[in-house]
C-alpha cells in the first residue's frame, strides 16, 4: 500500500484523512470536528476556506504558474517584495519555499556579505540554546534542539550556542531583573572566546516556538544583543517564521523590542498555509557589498520566487492589511490570556502561561517534577479527542524533561471562537487528568 506520511502518527494508529476547512476549523472524512488552536504549525493564520485567496491563486495560475527566477521576473513575486518593503523596512527579498531554506538562506547571506567586505575568516555562525531554526543541515546545525539534532550529529555542524532567556528557569539561577540579562551577556562572552574576528552573525527567534513552547524573553534583552553584535561588526539574524506577519501583534515581532535585526528570515504565516513560500529580508547595509560586488547571491531553488505562491502570499497579506488584522490581535491575546490563566489556575500541572500576541505557551508539570514529550504527546492526543488542536513544544532547560504547548489560533478568530478554545481546553485537561492520573497512581 502507498504511504504519503512516511511518520509515525502523534495520535492512534493512522491519520484522519482531512476532507475541508472553513474559518478556525477543520473536518476529516469521518465527520470529526477540529478546532485549529494552533492554525496548523502556526502557519495558517487566517483560517480555512478564504474564497478571495483561492481566487488570487487561480486568476494568477491561469496567466502563468512558473517561471524559472534566473531567466524572469514575475509581478507577483516584484509586487510581494514592494509589499514587505513597506511593511518592514528591508528593501531586498529572497524567496524560497520554506523556514528552513529562509534561514538557510540569511545565513548563506552573511557569510557572503562578509566574504565580498574582503573578511572570509568572519564565517562562524552563533545561535541559542532552545531554538528551532529548521530541519535542513544548515538550519539544523543554528538549532539548540536536542531531540531534531541527534540523529543527525554525524552531519550537522557543533555550531556555538548562548543560554536561552528562560526566565522561569533560568540557566544561572537568577532572577529577572537582578540577573541584569545575565544570558544576554553571556553572548559577550562567547565572542570573546571565539574573537569577533571569527564570526558572521547571531541567530535568535524573536520568541522561541518549537524549542521552548512560547519562551518570551524581557523587554531589555534584544536591544543589548543587537548592541553586543553591533560593537562586535557581527550581523545580527531574526528568525521570525513563526513570529513574523502578524502573529505577536506587530508585523515583526521584534519591534515590539523596539529592535531591527540585520537580516530577518519569514514564511509559515507569510501564505498563511495557503502556498508554499517564505523569504530572507535584508537591510541596504548587508546588501551593499554583494550588489557593489558580485551582485549574485549564490542560492536559489528552482522555486524560489514562483508567480502562484508569490500571489498567494500577496493576497494573504494585503487581506491582513485591509481587514486591520494584525491591529486586533493585542485584544485578542488579552481575552485568550486570560482565559488560559483561568485554566492555570484550576488544573495544577499548569505551570506557566507565557507569550506575546496570539502566540501564546502553556508549560506543564505533573506532580513536581518535569514529565517531558510524553506527557505533551498526551496533551496532543487528548486535545484531539476532545475537537482541538494544539501545537507540541520541546520544554525544559535541556530541551527534553520539559512539556509545553503553544495556542496560536488563526489572527481572525472571533472572541466567541476563543471562548470555544478555553471549553475544549478545560475538557482536554479535564481528560488528561483523568487519564494521567489513571495510568501513573499506585
Ligand atoms: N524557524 C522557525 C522559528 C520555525 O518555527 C520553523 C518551523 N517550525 C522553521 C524555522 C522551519 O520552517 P519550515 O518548517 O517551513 O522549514
Amino acid at each position: 500500500m502507498p504511504h504519503s506520511h512516511l511518520i509515525k502518527p502523534l495520535i492512534g494508529d493512522h491519520y484522519p484523512m482531512i476532507d475541508y476547512g472553513k474559518g478556525v476549523y477543520l473536518y476529516d472524512k469521518e465527520g470529526q470536528e477540529y478546532l485549529d488552536a494552533c492554525s496548523g504549525a502556526v502557519t495558517a493564520n487566517l483560517g480555512h476556506g478564504m474564497e478571495e485567496i483561492i481566487q488570487s491563486i487561480v486568476d494568477q495560475g491561469s496567466k502563468v504558474a512558473f517561471v524559472y527566477r534566473s531567466q524572469f521576473s514575475n509581478q507577483p513575486a516584484e509586487d510581494l517584495a514592494a509589499f514587505l518593503h513597506e511593511k518592514t523596512g528591508y528593501p531586498w527579498s529572497f524567496f524560497v519555499n520554506s523556514g528552513s531554506e529562509a534561514v538557510e538562506t540569511a545565513i548563506k547571506i552573511a557569510l557572503q556579505h562578509w566574504q565580498e567586505k574582503g573578511r572570509p575568516a568572519k564565517r562562524r555562525i552563533l545561535s541559542r540554546w532552545l531554538s528551532y531554526h529548521g530541519i535542513t543541515f544548515g538550519a539544523l546545525s543554528a538549532s539548540g534542539h536536542p531531540v531534531r539534532r541527534e540523529r543527525f550529529d554525524s552531519v550537522i555542524g557543533d555550531w556555538p550556542t548562548v543560554e536561552p532567556p528562560y526566565c522561569s528557569k533560568c540557566p544561572f539561577g537568577k532572577t529577572y531583573p537582578s540577573c541584569n540579562l545575565a544570558c544576554a551577556d553571556q553572548l559577550e562572552i562567547m565572542i570573546r572566546r571565539i574573537g569577533s574576528e571569527n564570526i558572521a552573525a547571531f541567530i535568535s527567534e524573536p520568541i522561541i516556538g518549537a524549542a521552548g513552547g512560547a519562551i518570551t524573553p524581557p523587554k531589555e534583552y534584544y536591544s543589548r544583543i543587537k548592541e553586543i553584535c553591533g560593537r562586535n561588526n557581527i550581523l545580527f539574524i531574526s528568525d521570525e517564521v513563526m513570529t513574523g506577519c502578524g502573529r505577536t501583534g506587530t508585523f515583526l515581532a521584534l519591534e515590539q523590542w523596539g529592535i531591527e535585526a540585520d537580516i530577518v528570515a519569514v514564511g509559515k504565516g507569510m501564505s498563511a498555509g495557503y502556498a508554499p513560500i517564505a523569504a530572507a529580508l535584508m537591510s541596504d547595509k548587508v546588501m551593499d557589498p554583494i550588489i557593489n560586488g558580485t551582485r549574485i547571491i549564490m542560492s536559489g531553488h528552482t522555486y524560489s520566487g514562483n508567480p502562484l505562491s508569490s500571489a498567494a502570499a500577496l493576497a494573504v497579506l494585503k487581506l491582513i492589511d485591509s481587514e486591520k488584522i494584525i491591529e486586533g490581535v493585542e485584544s485578542k491575546s488579552i481575552y485568550l490570556r486570560n482565559l488560559l490563566d483561568k485554566l492555570k489556575a484550576e488544573f495544577s500541572f499548569v505551570q506557566e502561561v507565557r507569550g506575546k500576541g496570539l502566540l501564546l505557551g502553556l508549560e506543564f508539570d505533573m506532580k513536581g517534577i518535569e514529565t517531558g514529550g510524553a506527557f505533551t504527546s498526551a496533551v496532543v492526543a487528548a486535545g484531539v479527542d476532545n475537537g482541538i488542536l494544539l501545537y507540541p513544544a520541546a520544554a525544559g532547560i535541556d530541551g527534553r524533561k520539559g512539556s509545553a504547548i503553544i495556542i496560536a489560533p488563526p489572527l481572525n478568530i472571533t472572541k466567541r471562537e476563543l471562548d470555544e478554545v478555553y471549553k475544549r481546553l478545560r475538557s482536554t485537561f479535564q481528560t488528561l487528568e483523568k487519564n494521567w492520573k489513571e495510568d501513573h497512581d499506585d
